[in-house]
């Protein structure tokens, strides 16, 4: 009887968790890749200058992928200028997680959109606070791009830990 209130208790204390740190969260920032092998040749006056792309430093920690109890979503919103998510209760919970879960209804999607140049379908989500589109980001692969400074530059810091908690 004791061992059983001790699994509850467990079980509560990972609902908890999986609440608030849902995923996996990266820091990720806006700076140029390391180990970047240096030209030495003498740049062509013919092409174009390319001046060295300046990162904007942005950084922030983004999450991806839900927990034991919730999926989510990972987004941008460019109105609140921040990443946003949304979560909802997975589906096929055992009974008694139900009860002692709050329970949270998929989110609607805004609607799909079709991306005539790459065939993609890609799904609109809401933002949980403005309310205004984002467009779901389904894995780090596909984050590629700064989002203040529009750079291909955004990248895992690896000064810093992955937080893995599920
Ligand atoms: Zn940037
Ligand atoms: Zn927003």
């Amino acid at each position: 009887m004791k061992k059983r209130v001790m699994t509850i208790t467990f079980i509560i204390c990972l609902a908890t968790a999986a609440t608030i740190y849902a995923g996996t969260g990266y820091f990720m920032k806006c700076q140029l890749a390391p180990q970047k092998p240096q030209k030495t040749d003498k740049p062509d006056k013919t092409t174009k200058t390319d001046k060295p792309e300046n990162p904007c430093e942005y950084e922030s920690q983004v999450t991806f992928g839900g927990g034991m109890f919730f999926n989510q979503i990972t987004g941008y919103c460019c109105s609140c200028k921040k990443f946003v998510y949304l979560s909802w209760t997975k589906e096929n919970l055992p009974a008694e997680m139900k009860d002692r879960i709050k329970h949270k209804p998929r989110p609607k999607p805004l609607g799909e959109i079709w991306n005539s140049k790459t065939g993609e379908v890609m799904t609109v989500y809401a933002c949980p606070k403005c309310k205004g589109p984002f467009l779901e980001i389904k894995k780090l692969s596909d984050l590629k791009h700064c989002p203040v400074c529009n750079k291909s530059h955004f990248v895992v810091d690896k000064s810093k830990p992955r937080i893995a908690i599920d």
